[in-house]
């Protein structure tokens, strides 16, 4: 829903937010990793998060799946809080698909294994509909001549591309992207890089880390970010790369841009 705030501006209604982050704070040991962190994704939108090595990122992706707890603060997924453990946990994670960096997929098999063992295991759907959807998507990713080979066969951008059918392949809600192209040579980022793009443009709900600007720019509705842990700035691609508030967010664009 889209609320008047002001008479030249809209905001988005923050129950409509899709993943929420509320006081997000996560420490490791006495180190806190994430500190007070507030983050709103909306259906349909584009968040790209930035931020220098070590300042949270990964830890905010992995704590939006549950891979790690939280110390306090509150996940919200499609308007209901994340537990700690249980069926409702693994319901609310399996709509949240996740792409790394490394490709995660499964060596010992086929990339059509790969991508209809969960949605069968975890989805219930029959072997037959996530055949036909594997096949879909792997035409979506241009892969679907690559069915039947294993990963190992695959170059690294094939691999990534495949990572990103099998966690649509569960019909996620929201997809997070982990610096999905940090692994891979400079002539398969782009491969990767218009699958995400596409996927945008058809109204997928993403989280992004990435350091390829030119994709945040483009892609982006919003940019978050984070610096030791903290939400520092958020804005638009074009207030964030040309017009930066703070000297914490100027100082991250001068050493990357
Ligand atoms: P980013 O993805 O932005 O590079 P991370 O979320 O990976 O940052 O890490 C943030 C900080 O948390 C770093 O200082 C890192 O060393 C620390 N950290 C991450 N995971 C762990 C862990 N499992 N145990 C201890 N410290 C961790
Ligand atoms: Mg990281």
């Amino acid at each position: 829903m889209l609320v008047m705030a002001e008479p030249d501006s809209l905001v988005l209604d923050a129950a409509d937010a899709l993943v929420r982050l509320a006081k997000v704070t996560k420490s490791f040991g006495d180190q806190v990793v994430l500190r007070d962190v507030d983050v709103d994704v909306y259906a349909g939108e584009v968040v790209v998060l930035l931020g220098a090595s070590g300042s949270g990122k990964s830890t905010l992706c992995r704590c939006i799946n549950r891979l790690e707890s939280i110390d306090s603060g509150q996940i919200v997924i499609d308007g209901k809080v994340l537990p700690e453990e249980g069926r409702d946990l693994a319901r609310l994670r399996a709509d949240v698909g996740m792409v790394f960096q490394s490709f995660n997929l499964f060596g010992h098999k086929t990339v059509h294994e790969n991508i209809t063992l969960a949605p069968v295991k975890i989805r219930g759907i029959s072997k037959s509909d996530a055949a036909k959807r594997a096949h879909d998507l792997l035409e979506r990713v241009g892969l679907a001549h690559k069915a039947k080979a294993y990963p190992a066969e695959l170059s690294g951008g094939q691999q990534q591309r495949v990572a990103i059918a099998r966690a649509l392949a569960m019909e996620p809600k929201v997809m997070l992207f982990d610096e999905p192209t940090s692994a891979l040579d400079p002539e398969m980022i782009n491969e990767v890089l218009d699958v995400m793009t596409e996927l945008a443009a058809e109204g997928m709900t993403m989280l992004v880390v990435t350091h390829e600007m030119a994709f945040a720019r483009r892609v982006a509705d919003r940019v978050v970010f984070l610096d030791r842990g903290q939400v520092v700035e958020t804005g638009t691609p074009a207030e964030f790369f040309t017009k930066p508030r703070t000297d914490r967010a100027r100082d991250f664009l001068a050493k990357i841009l």
